[in-house]
């Protein structure tokens, strides 16, 4: 049973207003993508990553794709070994061991295509229309806030990932693609602290987070 991490990294970082791809900006002391492929790699058996064009380095390091998703095709390409996934942003260096862990014993054990991180909502959830009228409130005890790792049986992400480019584009999770294929996912619980860093303020929150745990890093 090979275990493959497979890390979209191929992100601009444009929102952030970064000089550099967001995944190679320095966190803590080091890029923030090696905080993932640490723990990725001290739980799999390898870690492919989708990386911006100019930053390839064969066969662990391959050139990413025009969206997210395109990126993690590209990864999973490169891991015609794998039989199952781990899929984890870069953009969350905070993930930790003990989540991957219990996301693989979940598959392991349960009877679901994939297993996803995510945290219970704690905001009230409401739909608006285009001009900002309230449309409804969305009952908050079923609702999760979707994070990765995703881990899947690789057979059933190959799969889901067998779509077009522009499906690929709107696809902001793996898992949703898994389940327009019919395949099955289920949740795990994960913390908030697995926070996505996209402005500059989730930057310093990562940053200071990581500094806390220092030294043990996962
Ligand atoms: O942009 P966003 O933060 O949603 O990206 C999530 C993850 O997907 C990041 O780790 C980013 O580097 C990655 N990504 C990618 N290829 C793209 C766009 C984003 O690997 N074309």
């Amino acid at each position: 049973m090979s275990v493959v991490g497979i890390v979209p990294a191929g992100g601009s970082g444009e929102r952030l207003g970064v000089d550099r791809p967001k995944a190679f900006v320095v966190l803590a002391g080091r890029p923030m993508l090696d905080w993932s492929v640490q723990v990725l790699a001290s739980v799999c058996d390898r870690v492919v990553v989708a990386v911006p064009a100019g930053h390839e380095e064969p066969p662990d390091r391959v050139i990413g794709g025009a969206s997210r998703s395109a990126s993690v095709r590209a990864g999973l390409v490169a891991a015609p070994e794998a039989d199952v996934a781990v899929v984890h942003d870069a953009a969350r260096p905070l993930i930790t061991r003990d989540l991957v862990e219990r996301c693989l014993a979940a598959l392991r054990e349960g009877e679901t295509d994939g297993v996803i991180a995510a945290a219970p909502v704690t905001d009230t959830i409401k739909q608006a229309d285009g001009s900002g009228r309230v449309v409804r409130t969305l009952d908050r005890s079923t609702l999760w806030a979707v994070q990765t790792p995703q881990v899947f049986r690789a057979g059933a992400l190959r799969r889901a990932l067998e779509v077009d480019e522009a499906t690929l584009a709107r696809a902001t999770d793996d898992a949703s693609l898994v389940e327009a294929a019919g395949g099955t996912v289920a949740v795990v619980q994960s913390s908030p602290e697995n926070l996505k860093v996209t402005t500059p303020l989730d930057l310093r929150l990562a940053e200071t987070l990581l500094e806390l745990r220092a030294p043990q890093g996962v």
